[in-house]
């Protein structure tokens, strides 16, 4: 571990502020956390940020010596370096790359986490029916998302139609067995980008876990897991970002709508804000309808979906995004899951169970009660 880089963020010690660097208000729930967990004299908080999986990624334990969290937090960040190998699309040594590569030809003998992290999105494309679909891929790399407007176009229609041939998850063959994933067709290509950070934060959760540390919050950008803590009486307060933040504001994740009460578990949010560019005054974005290949435009602007594991947090809040309200409540409410959805009138739905817990902070968002 970088000594220099990890700050003891609790026990006696005065909380300090999350490094200005972390560019993701979710991170501000750590914080949050942090102030509400509360440690005995014996066992402080400590916290490391670093730079991984392209983003900003944080590590937080509770334990009893220094010692114990280092070997903790170096040992949770190496998973994570370890799967960011593996899983990176624009890495030619990945195990992703190597998939690609070889769609159509030959079934490629991969790790077990590789072949675990591309079984989960495929059960989660079957589950959303193709809502989510990691083999997306063809698709995104058509479309170039910056915050730069000056630097962008829409992609041709028969190009997004050709690429769109290429996307099918039900052509993501997998054999457990000799752990081989074989693309059938030449062409098709896996992009892991709408689960691959929430995977990270279980697996690294539970590496920690497994050093005998029963409390920690890992983040890798705004996909969050975290278990334990002293006191479970004492809840997560967790702020949703803005979708609509001013566009001056250089902390825009500092700009939060809503918050709310959670234990023990996973969120991720997906917005139309993230990456985006703006055309002749419309607005293309990141999540990409597998239907149509251009940007979702479910009427939503912000997902929220807290789950029990990260990878489904992460890979459902694309999902719902893509459906929108409807079909996305639906979904979360029968698999007991919380969802938080926003739409373009800042309307704000909530699953049942979220009901009494979110507190929104803006006077210009309103609850919409959604009665089926
Ligand atoms: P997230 O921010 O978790 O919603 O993930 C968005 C990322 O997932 C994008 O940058 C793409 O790499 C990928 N992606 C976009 N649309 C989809 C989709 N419909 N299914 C699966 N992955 C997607
Ligand atoms: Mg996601």
């Amino acid at each position: 571990m970088r000594k220099s880089g990890m700050k003891k963020a609790g026990g006696r010690k005065k909380h300090r502020p999350l490094s200005h660097l972390v560019s993701n208000f979710l991170l501000l729930t750590i914080y949050c956390l942090l102030l509400l967990s509360g440690c005995t004299k014996e066992e402080n908080i400590y916290k490391e940020n670093r730079v991984l999986m392209d983003t900003f990624t944080s590590i937080t334990v509770v334990a009893s010596s220094e010692k114990e969290a280092r070997e903790a937090i170096d040992a949770g960040f190496a998973e994570i370096k370890k799967l960011e190998e593996l899983l990176n699309y624009f890495s030619p040594d990945s195990e992703i790359s190597t998939i690609n590569e070889a769609a159509g030809e030959s079934p490629v003998k991969v790790s077990k986490e590789t072949l675990d992290i591309i079984e989960k999105a495929v059960d989660i494309s079957e589950e959303t029916n193709g809502a989510f679909d990691p083999t997306i891929a063809p698709v995104i790399k058509l479309w170039k998302f910056s915050k730069n407007s000056k630097d962008v176009s829409v992609p041709p229609r028969k190009d997004i139609e050709e690429a769109l041939k290429h996307v099918d998850y039900r052509k993501v063959i997998i054999n457990r067995a000799a752990s081989e994933i074989y693309l059938k067709e030449k062409g098709m290509e896996i992009d892991l980008g709408g689960i691959a950070k929430g995977y990270a934060a279980d697996k690294a959760v539970e590496v920690i876990r497994s050093r005998g540390i029963k409390s920690s919050l890992v983040a890798v950008a705004g996909d969050i897991m975290g278990v334990g803590f002293k006191n479970m009486q004492k809840t997560w307060n967790v702020g949703i970002q803005n979708p609509r933040s001013g566009s001056d504001s250089d902390k825009p994740w500092e700009d939060i709508f809503a918050r709310l009460q959670l234990k023990d578990a996973a969120i991720s949010t997906s917005g139309d804000y993230q990456r985006f560019f703006i055309k002749n005054g419309k607005r293309y974005h990141h999540i990409i309808d597998p239907n149509t290949g251009f940007p979702a435009t479910s009427g939503l602007v912000s997902s929220t979906v807290i789950a029990p594991e990260g990878y489904i947090a992460d890979s459902l809040s694309t999902a719902v995004f893509v459906l929108g309200i409807k079909e996305g409540m639906k979904l979360l409410e029968s698999r007991n899951l919380y969802g938080v959805l926003v739409n373009d009138h800042k309307e704000v739905t909530v699953t049942r169970g979220l009901k009494d817990s979110v507190d929104i902070m803006r006077k210009d968002y309103k609850i919409s009660d959604i009665s089926e």
